[in-house]
């Protein structure tokens, strides 16, 4: 889910598709598998034959997958919702939308947009089977892809969340209910049956049958199942616990500060007697960095002594600011997606840079997570207004 590992292809509709790494491993497995099972059953072509119509299907199976996400993406730019990217993984694809439907009817649309065109690819490609024979590279193309579509609209439709069937629940649920929350909860839930099922089915499937490879592979997908199960349902609760608390509710007043001259022995000395993590680095009474126990630790020990802080601190102009009134559940993803622990809270000023802007606090992942496991302890609150 995180484009950190993923590869950018290209764009369609102005919509940047993404690549996971874990994709590339699989288009090599099924380009191998095809390549072995062609070699097996139409031993009259070449085996430049047998591997290219391998390559060219894996190729198409990849459009496929991309084809039922765009699906997605196309209704749900119908409803004016934003798609913030296009991403493939190994089981398929994540259209990245950019916030929830408003509607259960927006939801259930944009959901069962991606199986029903994954059907109507398999149904064209079957009509291929019709009119090429098996032994010929299309027809035997065909009904690889005709086969593939329609498991994967049939996958999809498992009423587990993230799956499409999922969201599909939920939107039934959701549209029935009127509550949001609930109804992701209960989709989450089924997600997980859903996965267990699938796990337990494959340790069956391997150990009473003998097809250990079929059996693990329905128990790895299940297990990959599990996990973005659990994922959403702890995205829910997130927000849940973060809605309503802004930056200034949870930032540290204290603002601990160092001169740009000190050596990073001597930074590190301060670091270990205070036990603070992060410092903005002052001189003359003006901002000019930022240094932090993780800049300290990616140079080497042994030149601690005769480097400065200034060379090797953040500089002003690449530190990320927040604002006081800032949602905590954005700036937590913000946190996140910059792979940063904390971030100064400034007031009167965009980004830190006029002259009346002041550093009123500092706003850490970690006062965050805090906040988060305070309020889950509490039990639910009523956000204030
Ligand atoms: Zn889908």
């Amino acid at each position: 889910m995180n484009p950190g590992s993923s590869l950018r292809i290209g764009r369609i509709f102005g919509i940047p598709i993404y690549i996971h790494a874990s994709w590339i491993f699989l288009f090599v497995l099924i380009t191998i598998s095809l390549g072995v099972q062609f070699t097996q059953q139409h031993p009259q072509w070449t085996p430049t034959q047998h591997w290219s119509v391998g390559i060219l299907t894996s190729i198409l199976f990849f459009a496929s997958i991309l084809f039922h996400e765009l699906s997605h993406s196309v209704v749900a730019r119908a409803y004016k919702i934003r798609v913030d990217s296009i991403t493939l993984f190994v089981f398929g694809g994540v259209a990245r939308i950019a916030n929830d439907p408003p509607k259960a009817i927006q939801e259930f649309n944009i959901a069962i947009a991606g199986p029903i065109s994954s059907l109507i690819l398999g149904g064209a490609f079957y009509a291929l089977t019709l009119i090429f024979p098996y032994d010929t590279m299309t027809g035997a193309l065909a009904l690889w892809l005709a086969g593939i579509n329609a498991t994967l609209a049939i996958f999809n439709l498992l009423p587990g969340f993230p799956l499409d069937g999922g969201r599909i629940f939920r939107a039934i649920v959701w549209g029935i209910t009127k509550d949001f929350t609930r109804s992701t909860k209960v989709a989450g839930t089924s997600g997980k049956i859903v996965a267990y099922a699938m796990i337990v089915f494959g340790a069956w499937y391997a150990l009473s049958k003998g097809q250990w490879q079929q059996g693990l592979w329905y128990a790895f997908i299940g297990w990959f199942l599990l996990s973005a199960a659990q994922e959403s349902v702890a995205q829910i609760a997130v927000k849940e616990t973060l809605t309503g608390l802004q930056a200034a509710d949870v930032m540290s007043q204290e603002v601990p500060i160092i001169p740009r001259e000190i050596s990073l022995e001597d930074y590190g000395h301060e670091v270990l007697r205070t036990g603070r993590r992060c410092h903005l680095v002052v001189t003359d009474e003006r901002l000019v960095g930022m240094m932090n126990v993780n800049t300290l630790n990616s140079v080497p020990r042994d030149e601690w002594a005769h480097m400065s802080v200034q060379a090797v601190m953040i500089p002003r102009e690449k530190i990320l600011w927040a604002a006081p009134e800032e949602p905590l559940l954005g700036l937590l993803e913000r946190l996140l997606a910059a792979d940063v622990n904390q971030m100064p809270v400034v007031s009167g000023g965009e980004n830190g840079e006029s002259n009346n802007a002041h550093i009123i606090g500092m706003i850490t992942r970690d006062s965050i997570l805090r906040v988060m496991r305070t309020r889950a302890e509490v039990g639910p609150v009523v956000p204030a207004k």
